[in-house]
Formats: C-alpha cells, sequence, structure tokens
C-alpha cells in the first residue's frame, strides 16, 4: 500500500470553439490521460471521447454564459475537491479558457489550496466564428486592429467598463462575444460613439458546427436582422469593413453536404471512414451501429484449415470483416503470413484489397464486378474453378451464391466462418424521434444486415408506419445487393454510386444533395 497521496493536477484546456478537430495536440494529449473531466455547454461532447472509458465525466453545464447548471463557485470547489483526492484533472473550457472563460477565478482557488494547475491555450470562438463565415478579422486594406469585447457589459450598467467612445471608431475589427440579448444597446452605443450606421456586421451562430448559422446586415439593421431570423445563444457578433470579404470568402457553409444530417448505420468499427468522408462534405453524421461484429466461438473449420493451407488453391476474401477475421485467428494460432503461400487470393472490391495488402499481401484477382457473383464469375472465366479446391473465411451467415457457383463450376468450397453479426442494442427512441421530427435527410447503408438490423430498431408497426418514417428519408447503399434488401422491404433506393466503395458511396449522397439543393 502506498500511505503518501498522490499529488493531483488540474489542467484548464480550452476545447476550442466547436469543431472537435479544433483542440489542440496538447488538449488531446491531457484527455487521452485524465482521470476526471469537468466540461461545459460549449465544449462539444464528441471531445470526451478522447477520455480513457474510466474515466470519471462530469458536466458543469453553462448556457450561453448566462445560465449556469452548476455555479462558478461550486465549479471552483469541484476542481479543487478532485485535485485534492489525487487526480489528473481536464477541465475542458469552451475555446480559450482565458478569454471570457473565468479561467483566472478557477486558478485563483486552486492556488489557495495549494493544487498544481496548468492552462493550454485554446482557438477561441471569435477567430473560429470568423474564419467559419469567410471573414479575415484583419486585411491590409481594412484594419489593422481587433478587439474582443463582451456583450454583457452593455445592459443598463451605470458605469461600463467599456469606454464605448474609445472603442465605436478605435479598433477597426470590433467582435463581441454574449453580445446577443444586447445587440440593440450595443448597436446603438457604436453608433451614438460615432461609428458609421452602414458598417457590415455579421452574426455567427454555433460557429465551426454543423449546426453553425450566419446572418449578416450593417449597424443600423443587424438588430432587426438577427431577430428575424430567431438568432439565439451562443452567437459571436463581428463589426467591421472585413465583413464585406464574406462574399469572396465564404466557404464553410457552402461545402456540398453542409446542414445535412446523415445516419450511417454500419458497425461500430467501420462507421469512421464514411462519417469522415461525409463530414468533409460538411454533413453532420448520426451513427448508428446497427450490426455488431464478434468472432465465432466455435473455430474449429478455420482452424483445422489453417493447419494445411496447402489443400487449397484459393483463398477467397469477400469483406474487409472477413480478412481482419482470418487474420486474428491466423495469428492467434501462432502463423504468419507465411502459411498462406501455398494459396492465391482473390478479393471482392478495392476495400478488401487494400486490407490484404496491409499485411503484406497482394491479391492475384479483384473482379471487375464487386459481388462475390462477380468473383465467381472471373474465376469462372480465368480457368480457375475446374477441380480447384477454395477456402472462403466469411460471416456465419451469408449469402450463398459464391459458394455455389464456384461448386456448380467443379470447386470444392470450404466455407469456413471467422465472425458472426449480431445486432446490437438499439437505440430506438431516439432514432424513431430522429425520423418522426424528419432529422435526417439520409441513410446509409454498407451491408444488407445493416438495413434488415436498422429496420429492426425502427421497428414500424405496419407497412403505413415504416413510409412514413422513412418516405422523406433519402436512402443510399454501396451496391446492389444492399440495394435488393432494401427494396425486398418495400422501400426505394434513391442513392447507389457505380463502384461500391465507402469512397464512391459518399461521393454519391455530395452529388446527388448538392444538385437538389441547385435545382
Ligand atoms: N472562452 C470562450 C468564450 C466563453 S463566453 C471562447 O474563448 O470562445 C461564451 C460566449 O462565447 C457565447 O455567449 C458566445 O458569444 C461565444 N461562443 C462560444 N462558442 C461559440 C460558438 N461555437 N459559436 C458562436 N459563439 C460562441
Amino acid at each position: 500500500m502506498n500511505s503518501t497521496p498522490k499529488k493531483g493536477k488540474v489542467y484548464l484546456v480550452g476545447a476550442g470553439p466547436g469543431d472537435p478537430g479544433l483542440i489542440t495536440l496538447r488538449g488531446k494529449f491531457l484527455l487521452e490521460r485524465a482521470e476526471a473531466v469537468v466540461y461545459d455547454h460549449l465544449a462539444n461532447a464528441k471531445l470526451l471521447a478522447h477520455a480513457p472509458a474510466d474515466a470519471e465525466l462530469i458536466y458543469v453545464g453553462k448556457k450561453g454564459g448566462i445560465e449556469h447548471t452548476l455555479p462558478q463557485e461550486q465549479i471552483n470547489q469541484l476542481l479543487v475537491k478532485l485535485g485534492a483526492a489525487g487526480k489528473r484533472v481536464v477541465r475542458l473550457k469552451g475555446g480559450d479558457p482565458f478569454i471570457f472563460g473565468r479561467g483566472a477565478e478557477e486558478i485563483e482557488e486552486l492556488v489557495k489550496a495549494g493544487i498544481p494547475f496548468e492552462v493550454v491555450p485554446g482557438v477561441t470562438s471569435a477567430t473560429a466564428a470568423a474564419t467559419y463565415a469567410g471573414i479575415p478579422i484583419t486585411h491590409r486594406d481594412y484594419t489593422a486592429s481587433v478587439a474582443f469585447i463582451t456583450g454583457h457589459e452593455a445592459d443598463g450598467k451605470e458605469q461600463s467598463s467599456i469606454a464605448w467612445d474609445k472603442l465605436a471608431t478605435g479598433a477597426g475589427t470590433i467582435i463581441i462575444y454574449m453580445g446577443i440579448k444586447n445587440l440593440p444597446i450595443i448597436a446603438k452605443k457604436l453608433m451614438d460613439n460615432g461609428r458609421a450606421p452602414d458598417t457590415p456586421v455579421a452574426v455567427v451562430r454555433w460557429a465551426s458546427t454543423p449546426q453553425q448559422r450566419s446572418v449578416a446586415g450593417t449597424l443600423a439593421t443587424i438588430s432587426e436582422v438577427v431577430k428575424a431570423a430567431k438568432i439565439t445563444p451562443p452567437a459571436l457578433v463581428i463589426v467591421g469593413e472585413v465583413v464585406k470579404m464574406r462574399e469572396t470568402i465564404d466557404w464553410y457553409e457552402h461545402r456540398p453536404l453542409f446542414g445535412k444530417r446523415i445516419a450511417v448505420t454500419r458497425t461500430r468499427e467501420q462507421a469512421s471512414e464514411l462519417v469522415a468522408k461525409l463530414e468533409e462534405y460538411g454533413a453532420e453524421c448520426l451513427e448508428y451501429p446497427t450490426i455488431h461484429i464478434e468472432p465465432m466461438v466455435d473455430c474449429s473449420v478455420i482452424d483445422a484449415a489453417l493447419e494445411n493451407m496447402a489443400a487449397y488453391d484459393w483463398l477467397l476474401f469477400t469483406s474487409l470483416n472477413a480478412v481482419t477475421y482470418f487474420f486474428k485467428r491466423l495469428h492467434e494460432k501462432g502463423f504468419d503470413c507465411r502459411a498462406l503461400a501455398p494459396c492465391k487470393i482473390g478479393a471482392v472490391g478495392k476495400t478488401t484489397a487494400d486490407e490484404i495488402a496491409k499485411y503484406g499481401l497482394r491479391a492475384d484477382l479483384i473482379p471487375e464486378k464487386f459481388t462475390g457473383e462477380g468473383l465467381a464469375e472471373a474465376l469462372i472465366a480465368a480457368g480457375e474453378t475446374q477441380g480447384k479446391r477454395f477456402l472462403l473465411p466469411r460471416a456465419l451467415r451469408a449469402m450463398e451464391t459464391l459458394p455455389e457457383l464456384l461448386e456448380d463450376a467443379g470447386g470444392t468450397v470450404t466455407v469456413a466462418p471467422v465472425y458472426q453479426n449480431v445486432p446490437p442494442q438499439g437505440r430506438k427512441d431516439e432514432l424513431r424521434k430522429q425520423l418522426l421530427e424528419r432529422g435526417l435527410d439520409v441513410v446509409t447503408f454498407a451491408s444488407s444486415s445493416a438495413v434488415t438490423n436498422f429496420l429492426n430498431i425502427v421497428d414500424a408497426q405496419d407497412e403505413a408506419e415504416l413510409h412514413q418514417l422513412l418516405d422523406p428519408v433519402k436512402i443510399a447503399v454501396i451496391g446492389p445487393v444492399t440495394a435488393e434488401t432494401v427494396r425486398k422491404h418495400g422501400l426505394t433506393v434513391d442513392i447507389q454510386p457505380e463502384r461500391y466503395t465507402i469512397d464512391d458511396l459518399a461521393e454519391a449522397v455530395a452529388l446527388q444533395l448538392s444538385s437538389r439543393k441547385a435545382d
């Protein structure tokens, strides 16, 4: 037993403005090692995924900087308590901890209690909002100075600590945090103190997130514009000539899938690639893992095959999972790639072939048509079936087309299950709510079992309800087999790429939805 208490430390970490990619490497490093994470309303909850699974996650609210779920004093005490208990604490704060973040107050308490601390700066929401709204906050032609101010100070206070008379014309660009409630007063103060009423102004809400929304006007009109557009906090107000550059630079909200919400149904392990691609196009993705993949309990067939690979002429892979689980078992049994030397390798699809390449092996045959049927046809065409012996590691339940075609053409096929699909615990209520509220634009399916399992989660009472829920949503599928499964359930396929890859699927969704916007 260790009797000296472990010394805790509190790290104030800037979470960045919203886009989870805008945290610093240092911030991510600390999150990955945190024992407790204390986080805000403005820190993107996606960042919590960097924390270890057993880290304590504590939400302390703070809506728009006004409504505190936990009063600041209690947040301070919580940090002191966690630090004193010897924990490595990450205090994750929206934007930068020292820009209108009350970071200093938290540190003062830590110092008083003798708890060590560090501070990691973050991308503050002002620069992110400007950048993501296409506004350079400085520009040689327009301004050489920027001021960050808080809009809280503007209300009825007799003595504001903001020198409006100096600020109004003293700073070229003025960026106002927490300024939505007082926007009419702020705009008036700036104009009363000499700033021209036709000065361009932009307001950016939930900057750098899929919910970003920006509007523009002038000092004279912006309050009305914001009211009409029903913009509520959190939002930033950007005042100055630089706002004009928006017309040229605006990029974030112009990405093809910006503002679209897409349900991605894949196994948890595989979802990230498609999600990353769709997010690159600007979409917001909700991941619905519909298949959970588990290794086989009974490995007798594959184990016997691995002992004697010389008994096979061809080793065939029809999916990425088959590759992953085949090699996992190969290694578990104490073999490596050399055991596969006697066999030629066939792979359906580029993704599968790329996966095989990761093990230093090259597929001898990749059919033009990315299906099991396509692979069988290519083998037949190459004269590689008569008398040939095939090993087919695959899912426990799968289509029998490939083995049947090969056997019909004179081959012998050993089907060796290496993994199985099991339906995960569904997120039924959340999914049905999204569908009922028309919250989804697209749902993507990368396999037939994803379709079946997704529909199990939706759990429609009857056909009428199924159509009511899914007709407004575009259905995107990776290939013809999946498309067929969608049609079998009486639904329509809206998007299907020519080549059956994740890249092509993402591109097809982007093409279809952005062209829709144009017409
Ligand atoms: N420390 C934070 C600011 C906290 S004050 C930072 O450096 O960004 C809270 C105010 O920040 C909000 O009222 C809003 O004006 C602004 N804000 C924070 N995140 C924002 C976002 N994603 N989009 C627009 N404004 C944001």
